[in-house]
């Protein structure tokens, strides 16, 4: 009894040394990893309080439900956060001191942050828009004479890796949430009034990141950008970018969105398409084919092709016929995007006499084009263009 007595008490203190041990070299190491940051931000994060955005109408009745209150109180707070954007509770003033103080003592508001506004010598504003975790998305506003574009990121980064595109740099980091991409259009709104005085009229899902590689935060976001208890803003006026995801522009057409669509399609031969767009190894133009008459199909809706005209890359006739042959797959406007230099000699805008005779053989073959000049191309807010470079 004696001998047992005596090993456990010097068991206990090894068991504790060695406990000790091992958590420091966890903490150590964890500290030295590249992510130490998203790392110590989900640790945080488990201790913070929910963010009530992430709660639907149903789990907010549920909550006042569960406390013993009136399940209309939902609504309101609904209300408060997606059509009047409140940030704090106490802005909830329909509530009693009673049912804000509950709600605090249970939720929170993961707010992003501006942490830098450029403005370019056009207008255009770019801004640096700060996480909750720490990570950093860029928004632009595009001010035009008839109307106000916000161009919106959906990812933290972009895992597509578009030859020509500066995002592509950064690798793909994480989805954007619903809140963070509603707090863009927001934060975006507000500039417009305070600075043009002026409303927001469009929406682009043209910043950061592929939007259907994040296709239900962004499609839960259009709902609280356009339902009539959120902003209220027409669908019409939204614009989806993307890369082409065959699969996903398909559940789209199922979903019956009433969004309009874009796809950057800068080649319509698959080698050159390949080549500068590596998504068309696994998505062909025929599969993207096949995806959009399904799209026209269903929703009987236009699609917007973007197109960057580079020398000796799809600059040829032979280019310009393919895409012609493609603009007849389904009824379509083209848009040929002046190119940003992102700082790599094979990347190089063709001249504008080339420009103009791919537009003239798609207007003489009744197909709409335009000539999209870059907006705020001094501070880097430009399509492609959005890198953190300043970060
Ligand atoms: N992932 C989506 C949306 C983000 S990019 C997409 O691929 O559509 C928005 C648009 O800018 C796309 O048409 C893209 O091809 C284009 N783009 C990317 N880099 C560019 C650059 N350096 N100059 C001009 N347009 C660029």
């Amino acid at each position: 009894m004696g001998s047992e007595y005596s090993v456990l008490q010097h068991r206990l203190p090894l068991t504790f040394y060695f406990l000790l041990l091992t958590s420091y070299f966890l903490l150590f190491t964890s500290y030295r990893l590249p992510h130490t940051n998203s790392y110590l931000c989900a640790m945080i994060g488990t201790l913070q309080k929910q963010d009530i955005r992430k709660l639907s109408l149903d789990e907010i009745k549920a909550f006042f439900r569960g406390h013993g209150e009136k399940e209309y109180r939902a609504l309101q707070v609904y209300e408060w956060i997606w059509m009047k954007s409140a940030t704090d509770f106490d802005q909830m003033t329909n509530l009693s001191l009673s049912n804000r103080q509950l709600l605090k003592e249970h939720f929170s508001f993961q707010l992003l942050r501006i942490d830098k506004m450029q403005r370019s010598a056009d207008g255009t504003i770019k801004n640096a828009v700060r996480l909750h975790d720490g990570l950093v998305v860029e928004s632009v506003l595009i001010p035009h004479e008839k109307r106000i574009t916000a161009c919106i990121s959906s990812q933290v980064g972009c895992s597509l890796d578009c030859r020509f595109c500066a995002t592509a740099r950064l690798k793909r980091m994480r989805n954007l949430s619903v809140d963070e991409i509603y707090d863009q259009v927001v934060a975006i709104r507000e500039q417009s009034q305070l600075f043009f005085s002026r409303p927001l009229t469009n929406i682009v899902f043209m910043g950061m990141g592929e939007p259907l590689l994040n296709y239900s935060n962004v499609i839960g976001a259009i709902d609280k950008i356009t339902s009539q208890k959120g902003l209220n803003m027409a669908s019409k006026r939204i614009t989806l970018s993307t890369v082409g995801i065959a699969r996903m522009i398909r559940k789209m057409a199922d979903d019956e969105v009433k969004f309009n669509l874009a796809v950057s399609l800068h080649a319509a031969i698959d080698e050159t398409r390949s080549a500068i767009m590596p998504i068309n190894e696994t998505n062909t133009l025929n599969d993207l084919a096949g995806a959009l008459q399904y799209w026209y199909q269903k929703t009987k809706r236009k699609v917007t092709y973007e197109y960057v005209v580079w020398q000796g890359i799809n600059d040829t006739t032979e280019h310009a016929s393919a895409l012609l042959k493609f603009c007849k797959i389904i009824p379509c406007k083209v848009n040929l995007i002046e190119y940003n230099a992102i700082g790599d000699d094979k990347f190089r805008q063709a001249p504008e006499s080339v420009l103009q005779s791919v537009m003239e053989l798609l207007e003489s073959n009744g197909i709409t084009t335009r000539v999209r000049r870059s907006r705020g191309k001094d501070i880097d807010a430009a399509c492609g263009q959005l890198a953190n470079k300043d970060e």
